[in-house]
């Protein structure tokens, strides 16, 4: 007795069809499971198992097969309890073939014979190859996400027993979720009074994608202003959005399946290790935080307290956009695009000596700067240079423009820059005067071939904003100071 059920496993944020064959004989009472089934997979016997006899049905006692296809694909993950179970019940004549017809099946089971969440719902649901699909039934809005009304959601195992045998309907799945912020709210920019420079280098790096470095001491408003970063840059777009609640859904996090319209804010520890930073694992392979952060912003607080090993694992997303994980049996890329955002204090004991009071020697200082490397230093367009606000700007300052009047400059300058992009206008183009005080900072050597680059990107962000054709003398100035916080860190 033969039955073969359509299923799906997932490879880091991809999914793959798998058929799921089962093969019931006479001979000794046994459960074997084949084709390069991870322990979580062959830990589904124990499971299904208790699950079916939970559910009132009845357990062989015979020979069981599991065979996983295609054999070169690894399968990992409880996903693939339920396909083995409605497998058993056809190749036991409990359920009758032809109802698990063109239906695909996904989901975890508990031991009392309830459906559990499986991670990374949205790439099974696209994997899944048959016009129908039936999901744990918390599951069913984010596999709806990509299947619309072909995803079926259902409770228990006995329930699909009772359905599939046309003894009940579907059930009816619950409202769906409201649309989420992958960070829950984002709090205002009018909140951080005075910080001026702060809060125009968050609008810079939001219209231009500018990667941003602050530099300055402990309370001068780093961590404050960064949470403030996502609440500049625009909504996603759908597509975006569907990467974005991917990449969540296959790590796990995506509450109520719902799908993520906001850019994620993600800010991992210094601590974290290289694995939780850049995604890996040794079971199944997980997104990392750069890659919960795709399409949204990555914020590194005490830059120089990373491990080197860390650092050094993000230059491949930051250059590349993506990630590659090698395994084994294959390499598995996650997407992994995100605006940089870093906070560190000037020195060890975090006054610096251009606040004044820095108690560090020399040697110490010298340590603490050698933790940014140059390769990882040029990837900032932007470092800047932070002190605390005074106490009278804490208490009488005028708050800053709020969050969403930013955004709206942001976006409109962001809609120039695709504008001049699809006209195909590559050269940036400058004012006699700026391009002269340009040519001034790079005879006098305080300007390389490639800090000239970054500075009239930056300068091109900031004409943008103020929607000039070509780039002013003013612009070029202020890029330069945009960038005057890589002086305290590399001297
Ligand atoms: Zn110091």
């Amino acid at each position: 007795m033969l039955a073969c059920i359509a299923s799906a496993t997932l490879n880091g944020t991809v999914g793959h069809p798998v058929s799921v064959e089962v093969h019931v004989s006479k001979g000794l009472p046994g459960f074997a499971i084949v084709g390069l089934p991870d322990a979580s997979v062959r830990e589904a016997r124990d499971r299904v198992r208790a699950a079916i006899l939970s559910s009132g049905l009845s357990w062989p006692l015979k020979r069981v097969t599991i065979n996983l296809a295609p054999s070169a694909v690894r399968k990992a993950g409880a996903g693939l309890d339920l396909p083995i179970a409605v497998g058993l019940l056809v190749a036991m004549n409990e359920l009758d073939g032809r109802c698990t017809e063109g239906l695909s099946f996904c989901g975890e089971l508990g031991l009392n014979g309830s459906l559990r969440h499986v991670p990374g719902m949205i790439a099974l649901a696209d994997a899944a190859t048959t016009p129908g699909l039936v999901v744990p039934l918390c599951d069913v809005h984010e596999a709806a996400l990509v299947r619309g009304g072909d995803a079926r959601g259902v409770g228990t195992l006995a329930e699909l027993v009772r359905v599939l045998r046309g003894h009940a309907e579907w059930p009816a799945p619950s409202a769906r979720p409201a649309p989420v912020e992958a960070s829950g709210g984002v709090p205002d920019l009018s909140d951080v009074r005075g910080q001026r420079p702060g809060r125009r280098a968050l609008e810079v790096a939001a219209a231009g994608s500018h990667h941003l470095l602050m530099v300055g001491p402990p309370g001068s408003g780093k961590t404050m202003l960064a949470e403030r970063l996502p609440g500049l840059l625009p909504p996603l777009a759908l597509q975006e959005a569907l990467t974005v609640t991917r990449i969540h859904s296959a790590a796990g996090t995506l509450p109520e399946g719902a799908l993520i319209e906001r850019p994620p804010f993600r800010a991992p520890h210094h601590q974290s290790s290289v694995v939780s930073l850049v995604g890996g694992g040794s079971g199944s392979l997980r997104p990392g935080e750069a890659s919960l952060a795709t399409h949204g912003v990555l914020f590194l607080d005490e830059l120089g307290e990373f491990a080197v090993t860390a650092l050094e694992a993000l230059r491949q997303p930051l250059e590349e956009g993506v990630i590659r994980v090698s395994r084994a049996s294959g390499t598995v890329t996650f997407p992994a695009e995100f605006l940089l955002v870093a906070a560190m204090n000037p020195c060890p004991c975090g006054e610096g000596v251009y606040v004044g009071s820095c108690r560090c020697t020399l040697a110490a200082r010298a340590r603490y700067r050698r933790r940014i490397s140059a390769p990882l230093l040029d990837r900032f367009d932007l470092v800047v240079p932070l002190r605390r606000p005074p106490p009278h700007d804490l208490l009488y300052g005028l708050p800053g423009d709020p969050s969403a009047l930013v955004a709206e400059r942001v976006a409109q300058a962001r809609t120039r820059a695709a504008a001049r992009r699809s006209a195909g206008e590559g050269e940036i183009r400058l004012s006699t005067e700026a391009a002269s005080a340009l040519e001034e900072k790079l005879r006098s050597g305080e300007l390389s071939a490639r800090g000239l680059r970054k500075v009239t990107g930056v300068a091109r962000t900031l004409a943008d904003l103020s929607d000039t054709a070509d780039v002013s003398y003013w612009n070029v100035c202020e890029a330069l100071m945009l960038r005057a916080g890589r002086r305290i860190v590399t001297q």
